[in-house]
């Protein structure tokens, strides 16, 4: 790694405030999915140590939730300070554990820290109630409290901003944390904690750990020390946490799956919805949560799009993220890659045509070509599946009831896209569609002033924006008598 503060490339974990190896001294070695060369090891930690970080977090509770929401603050804008400082060493860790581009990477710590302002500032605003009692010698009085120790896991596609768009409010309203991180990306959470020591969160309050999913994740749930569970990662994963969580009936947040509708109606602009697609689909090499995964176009303006849009996508430069003329990296591994691989020669079986790309990219290793297919039928496993890569299926439709039902038909709700000029139209579409998020005329609706999640199977809970805030918060209800 050529960082300028090397102290920021961490193998150890942070648990009670000291950086610590597996009890075994067991490893994960992590490689750079566009090398595939390994780039260090990280522990393999289990249930002890997540006990021990369990145990830590509950030790340092008290104190940290006793703190005001003004110091708790500062020290939180300490550590959004340091990490715009240290931006460049940050994106580079993500580019080479992660594979997305340098500029994407940097962006990312940007978006991430924007969290931590968002909810350092925010926190200072945690209401109470005072509610008319019918009676005339009583008061009702409502106040919020942090729910306690709160045990957080992240995926590997956004290895810094799922753990400040948890972090940021949990310890903002006084809970201490315990992340366990994705295993291909756990270098950049390692270094989040090493800013989070230098901004002087007290021991026992942020703690990370790497290591078994299923160990940790287990202890996690089922520790009835941890009052909060939130996720982010596959529907697979969350449905399993949900139910392990359910022993010792814990808050959850769930931020799970998605499979993006992405419509454009025939009055859009066709310009803006094909920078909108590259934006939404493209980014990341197609591994987000809110990417479009299923495009439809209205008859009438299908063939101007598609053509304008391959052209769009013929300009895009895989390679290496950290070569600076790339604008698209690898896929994060082999499985994945396989993955792309079975839905394209599935839609094509299918009746699909390849518009462009549709095979393993010539750098080979985990790299495919961003990928058009017209045609795609209903059939095709496409339709039905998150994809989690670099293909754009396009479907053609010729009415607004047709095309909502099959945006709806799903048994995800996370992200939607649109795009329409009419006033009416718009309303009624974005009412009609089954998401929690709908974006209209836009390709990027993420910032940390939103309510980001999902409905259905993609999740329970918001995070971002004041209400990002309310899953980490008890709501106490004290009755106030013989006044
Ligand atoms: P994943 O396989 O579900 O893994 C996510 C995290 O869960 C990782 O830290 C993983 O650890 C851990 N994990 C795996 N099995 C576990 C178990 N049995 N118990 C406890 N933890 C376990 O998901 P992913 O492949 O990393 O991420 C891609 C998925 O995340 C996609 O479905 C995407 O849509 C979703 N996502 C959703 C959002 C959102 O906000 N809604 C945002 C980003 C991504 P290991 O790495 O050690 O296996």
């Amino acid at each position: 790694m050529e960082l300028k503060n090397k102290s920021l490339f961490k193998q150890e974990c942070f648990i009670g405030g000291k950086w610590v190896k597996s009890l075994n001294n067991d490893t994960i070695q992590v490689d750079n999915p566009a090398t595939l060369k390994s780039i260090g090891n990280v522990p393999k930690c289990g249930k002890a140590e997540t006990k021990n970080a369990i145990e830590a977090a509950n030790d340092a509770f008290l104190n940290w939730k006793n703190k005001t929401a003004k110091e708790r603050s500062i020290i939180l804008k300490q550590w959004q300070d340091l990490i715009i400082k240290n931006v460049d060493d940050l994106a580079h860790i993500m580019t080479v554990e992660q594979g997305k581009p340098l500029a994407e990477s940097k962006g990312e710590i940007l978006m991430g820290a924007s969290y931590i302002e968002f909810y350092a500032e925010e926190v200072k605003r945690v209401y109470g109630d005072i509610i008319p009692d019918p009676l005339p010698d009583r008061r009702i009085v409502v106040i919020k409290q942090p729910v306690g120790v709160v045990g957080a896991i992240t995926p590997w596609n956004f290895p810094s901003t799922m753990i400040t768009r948890k972090c940021a409010p949990a310890l903002g309203v006084g809970c201490p944390v315990v992340i366990k991180p994705a295993s291909q990306t756990p270098f950049s959470a390692l270094a989040l904690a090493v800013l989070a020591e230098e901004a002087g969160f007290p021991p026992g309050v942020f703690n990370v750990l790497t290591g078994s999913a299923s160990e940790i994740g287990k202890e996690l749930t089922e520790n009835p020390i941890v009052k909060k569970i939130s996720f982010t990662g596959s529907t697979e994963v969350g449905k399993i946490l949900l139910k392990q969580s359910a022993s010792t009936v814990k808050k959850v947040s769930m931020e799970l799956g998605g499979h993006a509708p992405f419509i454009v109606f025939e009055d859009a602009d066709i310009d803006e919805a094909v920078s909108g697609a590259i934006m939404s689909k493209f980014r990341n090499s197609g591994q987000t949560c809110i990417c479009a995964n299923r495009l439809f176009v209205h008859e009438k303006v299908y063939e101007e799009f598609l053509e304008k849009f391959v052209k769009k996508v013929a300009e895009i430069k895989v390679g290496n993220g950290l070569e600076e003329s790339t604008n698209s990296g690898p896929l994060i591994d082999q499985y994945s890659l396989e993955k792309v691989k079975d839905h394209v020669q599935d839609a094509v079986k299918t009746g699909a045509k390849i518009a462009i790309g549709g095979d393993i990219h010539k750098l080979g290793g985990n790299f495919y070509q961003p990928t058009v297919l017209s045609n795609v039928t209903n059939k095709a496993k496409i339709t039905y599946e998150e994809t989690f890569g670099p293909v754009a299926p396009i479907y053609k439709f010729s009415s607004d009831t047709e095309v909502i039902n099959l945006a709806n038909d799903t048994p995800y709700g996370l992200a939607s896209y649109f795009y329409a000029r009419d006033i009416g139209k718009i309303w009624k579409v974005a009412e009609a569609l089954e998401y929690g998020i709908v974006s209209v005329n836009t390709g990027l609706p993420t910032k940390a002033e939103i309510p980001f999640g999902g409905v259905k199977e993609s999740g329970l809970g918001r995070e971002g924006s004041r209400y990002g805030l309310d899953d980490y918060l008890e709501i106490k209800y004290i009755s106030m008598a013989g006044i």
